[in-house]
């Protein structure tokens, strides 16, 4: 994969009032369609594909994944076939009007529709045989591209200036990309996970992967669970891009940048505290999400 890396640190004026400060690391603009830490996750899984010499790669996603997307995209420039397994049977024929899908049949990725009860076996190897036997050999990567190499792929995010900051903020679904960041943390600096879901397994997951205790998760505002919106997230989310010209997504960095705006307000971050915010991208999700809204008739995503 080559092309330029974008993401530089936005100075987000927070008033005059304010003794802290704050910079968005725009990850999201790293690639138009491979974004953020899903660029970071795939980089050293395609190494390692290439190496291994396989033609095909293979992953798991929701209907509106962020990973299906780029790994699709990520196939498409490095020469792959991409193979998506998607959760829910009742998607094959709504391709057509789901724009996530859309874009990964356009990138040429292959879909295999499972139901919900089955899709719960993606780890299982007696699974895995099967895809084996129905498509042959592939390069497995799982759902939301969390393993070894993708953590080594997110410790890339942050650069040595970035160790000016005191804290730094970022959203949480699997805790892969977390974890990278945490393992480029200096000890000085306190690195803030914003789980995207209800759940308490993150703590152990990141633990796995992260050996530094220097971070903590704020488990406040996953707002009702993973994709769950509501109208006062997305006039947050509307009311941010017209302020700073940054667009949120509404799976993950919206109610990252709403809870570290919270935590602002409330006081928790000590005065002339320096905070970085990592915009993990997702941008590719604004649009399912819209039509979503469409139909139950709330405001949109601008
Ligand atoms: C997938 C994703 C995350 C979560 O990353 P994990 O490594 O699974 O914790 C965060 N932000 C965006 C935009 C994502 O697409």
């Amino acid at each position: 994969m080559t092309f330029n890396l974008l993401s530089t640190n936005q100075t987000i004026n927070l008033g005059k009032n304010s003794t802290q400060s704050l910079a968005i690391k725009r990850e999201d603009r790293i690639h138009p369609q491979i974004s953020g830490n899903k660029y970071r996750k795939l980089k050293y899984n395609i190494a390692q594909a290439k190496a291994e010499g396989k033609l095909t790669l293979l992953t798991f996603g929701g209907a509106y994944s962020n990973h299906i997307s780029a790994v699709a995209a990520v196939g498409k420039e490095s020469g792959f076939h991409t193979i998506g397994v998607i959760r829910g049977e009742e998607l094959v024929d709504k391709v057509a009007t789901n724009p996530t899908l859309q874009f990964a049949e356009h990138c040429g990725m292959q879909f295999k529709f499972v139901s919900r009860e089955i899709f719960k076996f993606k780890t299982a190897e007696s699974f895995i045989q099967k895809l084996k036997r129905e498509f042959g050999e592939f390069y497995l990567i799982p759902e939301g591209g969390t393993n070894e190499l993708a953590i080594k792929g997110c410790e890339e995010i942050l650069a040595e200036a970035d160790s000016a900051y005191d804290y730094i903020c970022c959203s949480v679904g699997t805790g892969g990309t977390i974890s990278g960041i945490i393992n480029a943390s200096k000890p000085h600096q306190t690195v803030l996970g914003f789980p995207a879901l209800k759940g308490d397994f993150l703590r152990e997951e990141i633990s796995k992967f992260a050996p530094n205790l220097n971070w903590d998760l704020i488990t406040e505002y996953h707002f009702g669970g993973y994709a769950k919106i509501n109208t006062e997230l997305i006039s947050f989310m509307n009311q941010f891009k017209a302020d700073f010209d940054i667009p949120l997504d509404p799976v993950y960095t919206g109610k990252l940048m709403f809870g570290v705006m919270d935590l602002l307000h409330q006081g928790y971050f000590p005065e002339h505290s320096k905070i970085l915010v990592i915009h993990t991208g997702g941008l590719q999700g604004v649009s399912g999400m819209n039509a979503v809204l469409r139909k139950k008739q709330l405001p949109l995503i601008r």
